[in-house]
């Protein structure tokens, strides 16, 4: 099946009680034995599964084509899963651009014994530098968060082949309508299904889809029912339905989007556009080879600094100031004032999230905001 069949079809529950079209959202928390004390369904208590949780990780696991999905209560509760199958004094090694809340958790865990670095993984002598006897995850972001480096995905799973690493993708910027890292050889893809996945700004969550049953999946699973940051019934549901029109969202954002950054790119007031999908971009060879499209997000540097990136966001009507993405609605962010002080982030950059607005009025909007 074609990945829009999936979406729409994968999990599918017939209801045989009623014939409901749509699926139903089950709440219950238990679920009953027969007279000699069998399970009468697949499931026995909601925190290690429901139907509404399994149609959604069987989805996502079809739609990423890896062997398992497993849902979680948000993105970062699957990130600190991912980093609870490390064990003590395994070394973990991500990049440098990468979500500040992963960043975050990642460093945190030291206090667990996790050792971490960070690197330019766009610089193959700096990445192979940072690998260690004990690096036992490289954590790869792309595009990443805010500044859309693109990391080569299956040049990283071989450098990690040569140190017995696993390799975990943060896929929520790509989506697998884009970028499927498991198909690279990638071990994990993870998500913030918060975004593209429920693409309505309006329920939380996370995923992690193993390519392959095994130790790591195992490990999952027992901390998703045992630590039980999962998702309730009617999260999975609304993820569940965001699915189904993920292809047609994420391609129509993903065409807006570069119309938005070749406008932007040849403006006088922006300094530096960063985006995959434009030639100049230093990723722009890597992502149109492991891509099927350069993605909904993209994030511009004023030539006139602070002051202009603060004014020109104040500016815009039509898209919302906010953080987050992949929602229809369109986003900008002031990024260095959401990150606060330990941020990383140019305070001349706005980050967009291009919505399902038609592009032109997203165009007409910033033209408008971008005049001195
Ligand atoms: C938002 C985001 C996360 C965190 O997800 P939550 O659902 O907010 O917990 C992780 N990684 C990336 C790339 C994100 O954009």
């Amino acid at each position: 099946m074609q990945i829009e069949t999936i979406a729409v079809r994968g999990g599918h529950q017939e209801d045989p009680a009623f014939g409901a079209v749509a699926p139903s959202i089950h709440l219950s928390t238990t679920f009953a034995r027969d007279s000699q004390g069998e399970l009468v369904g697949p499931h026995t208590y909601t925190r290690s599964g429901n139907p509404n949780r399994s149609a959604l990780e069987e989805t996502v696991a079809a739609l990423e084509g890896g062997d398992r999905g497993l849902a979680f209560a948000s993105g970062m509760a699957a990130i600190h899963a991912v980093l609870q199958t490390l064990s003590p004094g395994d070394h973990v090694l991500a990049p440098d651009d990468i979500y500040h809340g992963s960043r975050d958790l990642i460093m945190d865990m030291a206090r667990w014994g996790l050792q971490a670095s960070f690197a330019d993984f766009s610089n193959p002598e700096a990445f192979r530098a940072a690998l260690q006897p004990n690096t036992r995850m490289i954590f790869v972001e792309t595009p990443s968060n805010p500044m859309l480096q693109i990391t080569d995905i299956a040049w990283v799973v071989r450098a990690a082949g040569e140190v017995g690493a696993l390799v975990a993708v943060d896929n929520t910027w790509a989506t697998p309508v884009l970028q499927r890292p498991l198909e690279l050889g990638a071990d994990l893809a993870l998500h913030s299904s918060t975004k593209y996945f429920g693409g309505h700004s309006d329920v939380m969550g996370g995923m992690v889809v193993c390519r392959q049953e095994g130790s790591t999946a195992e490990r999952l699973a027992s901390l998703q029912h045992g630590a039980g940051a999962v998702p309730g019934p009617f999260d999975s549901w609304l993820i569940r339905r965001g699915l189904m029109t993920l292809p047609v969202r994420v391609r129509a954002q993903t065409d807006s989007a570069m119309h938005l950054a070749v406008f932007l790119h040849r403006h006088p007031a922006v300094a530096r556009v960063h985006y995959p999908g434009l030639p100049g971009h230093p990723g722009y060879a890597v992502a149109r080879e492991q891509m099927a499209g350069f993605g909904g997000m993209l994030s511009f540097e004023l030539a006139g600094g602070e002051t202009a990136a603060a004014a020109v966001q104040g500016k815009l009507q039509l898209f919302s100031r906010a953080t987050s993405l992949g929602g229809v609605e369109s986003l900008v962010e002031h990024r260095y004032k959401v990150e606060g002080p330990h941020g990383r982030t140019p305070k001349n950059l706005l980050r967009i999230s291009v919505g399902l607005e038609n592009p032109a009025d997203l165009m007409e909007d910033l033209e408008n905001a971008l005049e001195p």
